[in-house]
């Protein structure tokens, strides 16, 4: 027999916030619970899943391959080893879009006859195209990833939580047609060479390594983006924290204006915009 408290004891080796999770999905019980009564009695069904969380997360494996799920902007999602684990630093690109979005929609703002389309490039789990399509339903959502698998998890995603949004399998912009008000993303953006790749090594290399200086993904995209906006259109591109003045440089360099970098909670450059001119150049 084992209580909630012999089980955190046996497992001090690994962080409280993940036992906390692991106990937490193993037996149901939401971690008010846990804390309450410790000396509850941990059932034999839940210990043997438990150990084998255990050994896995200590070989590596992120918790939220464990469970099999992870929440972001406040919805849980589907999240296998297909996809990149969405990021809380990443819920500053939903609110920057929402922000470009809203602007746009403003007396004064460009009108839009239709619905104005959004397009994410390299949806993953579909954590930006879901969290974007849910909070403003009036958004057209197109959402692209190279990997059917990684699709999948994020079609999933979307139906349980009933967000319209219709996803594509290609390469950056290869499946899309047309002209998009925004266009956003969170590329891979990790230097080969980055030494917390060893941390990362459980997610797909393919969606956070980006050649020698992290920025191949941002220069495609950067390069693409204005043949697929409207005129006046905006990108909104997440990046690493040293990565604001090369973002800006290259969104520059390929004619766009209004370039303008956002800072994540930590005060980090994060998000990096910039408006396709009315009249290209
Ligand atoms: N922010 C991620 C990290 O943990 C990288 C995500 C990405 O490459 N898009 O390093």
């Amino acid at each position: 027999m084992s209580t909630v408290a012999d089980w955190l004891v046996a497992h001090a080796d690994l962080d409280r916030v993940d036992r906390d999770a692991l106990l937490g999905a193993a037996t149901g019980l939401t971690r008010a619970q846990l804390l309450a009564r410790p000396e509850r009695t941990v059932p034999r069904a839940a210990l043997g899943r438990l150990a084998d969380w255990a050994d896995r997360r200590r070989r590596g494996e992120p918790v939220a391959y464990l469970l099999g799920r992870r929440e972001f902007w406040g919805l849980e999602l589907t999240v296998t080893p297909d996809v990149l684990i969405p990021r809380p630093d990443t819920e500053l690109l939903v609110e920057v879009a929402l922000a470009l979005v809203d602007g746009e929609s403003r007396p004064g703002g460009r009108a839009h006859s239709e619905r104005p389309r959004l397009l994410e490039l390299g949806t993953g789990s579909g954590a930006v195209a879901i969290a974007l399509a849910r909070e403003r339903p009036a958004l057209d959502v197109t959402a692209t990833d190279l990997s059917e698998r990684a699709l999948a998890v994020a079609r999933g995603n979307a139906a349980r939580h009933r967000a319209e949004v219709t996803f594509l399998h290609g390469d950056w912009f290869d499946a899309v047609t047309g002209a998009f008000e925004l266009i956003v993303s969170n590329p891979p953006y990790v230097r080969a060479d980055d030494v917390h790749l060893r941390d990362l090594a459980s997610e797909p290399r393919h969606a956070l390594v980006a050649g020698a200086d992290g920025l191949d993904a941002i220069r495609r995209i950067a390069a693409g983006a204005g043949g697929h906006l409207a005129a006046g259109g905006w990108l909104a591109l997440e990046h690493g924290w040293d990565q604001g003045p090369a973002a800006r440089r290259l969104l520059e360099e390929h004619g766009f204006g209004d370039v303008a970098t956002h800072r994540d909670l930590a005060g980090h450059d994060r998000v990096t915009v910039g408006r396709r001119r009315e009249h290209r150049r």
